[in-house]
């Protein structure tokens, strides 16, 4: 048996797989041939969806792991691992505000096994997986502690402060009808910092603030609300992002971002639109792909199905949406073209994975180049944040005054 297929197991696993699994685990650490290994960092990300705890490692960590009740824990045990300065520190980590987590004891529980124990505030949902090498992460164990009742991004959106929409005869016709909400997308989070600037800015903090900016604008407006993917700093998958957007039947779904080239001259802001029949220039091919690493960066559980993209194969045509969400980013491109010089002057195409609701108008946004030393500072600017929050509003403002949404039934 491979190392790699070792590392994949759980200690449940190799117990099933019988005593030539067990021998090769024992050999292992006698002879030392990897020799016992230290963990090198431990995160931990609450959110109201879920918390994250990730393990750092420069081999593959192996785990079981058990959920007690009365009271709510569950137990992680480390195989082979060490007992050490960074793993002690892991208790300190929680906040007494972690919505999921009440504390962690961590110790050595027999030779050769760490014991992790989580103390719950209530059941939970965990996905525990391991992630191989990338970017700048070694080998990960992820523990990510779901709520046994999911959240229903519906129910939160419906439970917000109700919002009346306002029809006064008379209005002139370019007014928007009905309330419209849009889902605003800050991309990246937790365990996936995006682009980094040369002095350490991360394109997920300044997007995030990008965003809330944009809301606070939309959201004084009458007739729209919106619904954030994230408001904090955690990982949300792209196929959820989605599904999120769909949850609430978004009228429109905006994800910001900030571009990264190796270029450091490369800059401007550009917008993008989904294309699933190749990309519009080699570059948009390029950050596609980027972009669409993120759920290895931030981590996905692959043993958990998408729902979203089940779904998907049965919305055939794409058409309408594609041309709306084109017509948005023309909007929305021209008035960034009024702030900021653009990096190309049209609406860009590639197959990004967050753009992918069939039913909903989408762009993507690459406000500014993290990479460009001057952009990078700029867009740490409160005031260059409001510039172009301010434009990403006017376009989505001007793309309703042209297409005023259709009646929808379902919403207030
Ligand atoms: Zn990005």
């Amino acid at each position: 048996m491979s190392e790699k297929l070792a590392s994949g197991l759980s200690r449940r696993g190799l117990l099933k797989l019988g005593a030539a699994s067990l021998t090769l685990l024992v050999t292992r650490t006698a002879a030392g041939a990897i020799g016992r290994s230290s963990v090198m960092a431990v995160r931990v990300w609450p959110a109201p969806d879920y918390t994250r705890i990730t393990l750092e490692d420069s081999q593959p960590l192996i785990f079981s792991y058990q959920q007690l009740s009365n009271p709510a824990r569950l137990l992680v045990d480390l195989e082979g691992v060490e007992f050490n300065s960074v793993l002690a520190k892991l208790p300190g980590r929680i906040s007494a505000a972690d919505p999921y987590i009440k504390q962690i004891r961590a110790g050595r529980n027999r030779p050769g096994v760490v014991r992790l124990v989580v103390d719950l505030k209530g059941k939970v949902k965990p996905q525990v997986f391991t992630l191989k090498p990338v970017g700048e992460y070694g080998y990960r164990l992820v523990l990510d502690l779901y709520p046994a009742d999911p959240i229903d991004p519906l129910m939160a959106l419906l439970q917000k402060q109700p919002k009346l929409p306002q029809q006064q005869p008379g209005e002139n016709p370019g007014e928007i009808a009905r309330m419209v909400t849009i889902m605003l997308d800050p991309g990246h989070g937790g365990e996936d910092p995006g682009a980094t600037g040369q002095a350490g800015t991360h394109e997920k903090n300044v997007v995030l603030s990008i965003a809330r900016r944009l809301r606070k604008r939309i959201e004084a407006e009458p007739n729209m609300r919106t619904v954030m993917t994230r408001d904090g700093d955690y990982f949300i998958p792209l196929g959820q992002r989605v599904e999120k957007a769909r949850r609430v039947q978004a009228d429109l779904f905006v994800s910001v971002h900030a571009d990264a080239f190796t270029n450091r001259t490369a800059h401007g802001s550009s917008v993008f639109v989904l294309s699933e029949h190749g990309a519009s220039s080699a570059a948009a091919r390029w950050l596609a792909r980027r972009e669409n690493a993120s759920d290895l960066i931030g981590g996905v559980d692959l043993k958990v199905k998408d729902p979203y993209l089940a779904r998907t194969l049965l919305d055939l045509s794409q058409t309408a949406t594609s041309n709306d969400s084109m017509k948005l980013g023309r909007d929305v491109l021209g008035q960034l073209g009024d702030v900021n010089p653009l990096h190309q002057g049209r609406v860009e195409e590639a197959a990004f994975a967050v753009l992918k609701a069939p039913d909903i108008p989408s762009i993507l946004v690459e406000t500014d180049f993290i990479s460009n030393p001057e952009e990078e500072r700029r867009l740490n600017d409160d005031a260059y944040q409001d510039v172009i929050a301010d434009a990403i509003f006017k376009g989505v403002k001007n793309y309703f005054a042209k297409n005023p949404p259709l009646a929808k039934s379902t919403l207030s």
